[in-house]
């Protein structure tokens, strides 16, 4: 009998609530002190404790004497890095040629480009600034230390304390931060919204509590887009079509850049404007803790499914169809 692993973190929870549904036992690898959640929930049936996840690598042979198959998360895959992740030799869940492409800002623009989506600007270099940015360090930190500059002289001001990091210049699009939660089946080949949610962002969504006049009493207030939590949302049905197919596009062309493509749960990062343009910034591979306010399922899942889906439940349930139909080469990457 399989079981259903991984880091305890993210959207663990959720990941082994859909793996109970679904009748297979879990395993968290937690790291020493942070425990207690998955015995909480009921959510482990076995917890491995780690001094660090850099030492994940060293109990893959237990995972794999136990059946396990690895389910990858956004931690997961920002604690390990993606080089390691391709490494492993415990089953996973997911193409981890893909993570490639995620995890560099320039190729992860170049097939947002390929699959026809809109993106924001980026500029080369700080004299080429004609118009707002937001200055990302690369490597995902949870938007920690970001910055909006306006031109060259305002960036090089900013940029100070921050000397030795790499960084890209990307336009700042003025609209609602949308995040679009996907899955793709690779076995069936359907494309299916999992939900939408908004970001809770320190402290630029506090930014709009305190009027402009009180803001001046701050000596220095820049925004900064450190994560804290996910509010579902609901979007204009209209729109739905048009994310339907960003989704299908996305896949499409990942199935050219690393074959067999995207498969499993996927997000697009998206801003929507008042002239209803959306603009993608960014894409997670895997699944996103967006989806964590889903557990019970979303208004989408609940228009699919006649009982409770979680994209944590979606996922045991294509690896549950994969072991009954010995097809499991075509979900382990
Ligand atoms: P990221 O680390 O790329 O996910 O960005 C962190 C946060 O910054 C997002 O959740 C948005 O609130 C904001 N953001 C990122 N890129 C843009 C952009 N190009 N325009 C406007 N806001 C952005």
């Amino acid at each position: 009998m399989y079981k259903i692993a991984t880091i305890g973190s993210h959207s663990a929870l959720q990941i082994f609530k859909g793996a109970h549904d679904e009748g297979f036992k879990t395993i968290a690898i937690c790291k020493k002190g942070s425990e207690k959640p998955y015995k909480m929930f009921n959510s482990a049936d076995e917890i491995i404790s780690l001094k660090s996840y850099k030492d994940f690598p060293k109990i893959q042979d237990k995972l794999i004497k136990e059946n396990a198959i690895v389910i990858p998360h956004g931690s997961f895959v920002t604690y390990m890095g993606y080089e390691e992740v391709e490494k492993l030799k415990v089953d996973y869940y997911g193409n981890k040629k893909i993570l490639k492409w995620e995890s560099d800002r320039y190729l992860e623009r170049q097939w947002l480009r390929n699959a026809g989506l809109k993106v924001p600007t980026l500029f080369k270099q700080p004299k080429d600034i004609d118009k707002p940015v937001i200055v990302k360090f690369m490597g995902a930190e949870g938007g920690k230390g970001y910055f909006l500059a306006k031109d060259e002289k305002d960036f090089n001001k900013k940029i100070k304390p921050y000397k030795l990091r790499k960084y890209i210049l990307q336009e700042y699009i003025i609209g609602v931060p949308l995040f679009i939660h996907y899955f793709y089946s690779s076995l069936t080949n359907e494309i299916e919204i999992m939900g939408c949610d908004i970001r809770y962002e320190s402290n630029v969504d506090s930014l709009g509590r305190i009027s402009a006049r009180d803001q001046l009493v701050f000596p220095k207030i820049d925004p900064s887009y450190v994560i804290v939590g996910n509010i579902p949302v609901v979007v204009r049905e209209s729109f739905l079509p048009r994310l339907i197919d960003m989704g299908e596009k996305v896949v499409k062309a990942s199935q050219k850049l690393a074959p067999p493509g995207l498969f499993g749960p996927f997000c697009l990062e998206t801003v929507l404007t008042p002239e209803e343009e959306i603009f993608v910034f960014e894409i997670s591979a895997r699944i996103v803790a967006g989806t964590n306010p889903y557990v019970e399922g979303s208004p989408y899942t609940a228009l699919k499914y006649n009982k409770p889906m979680s994209t944590g439940r979606r996922i045991a349930i294509e690896l549950k169809n994969a072991i009954k139909g010995k097809k499991l080469g075509k979900v382990l990457g």
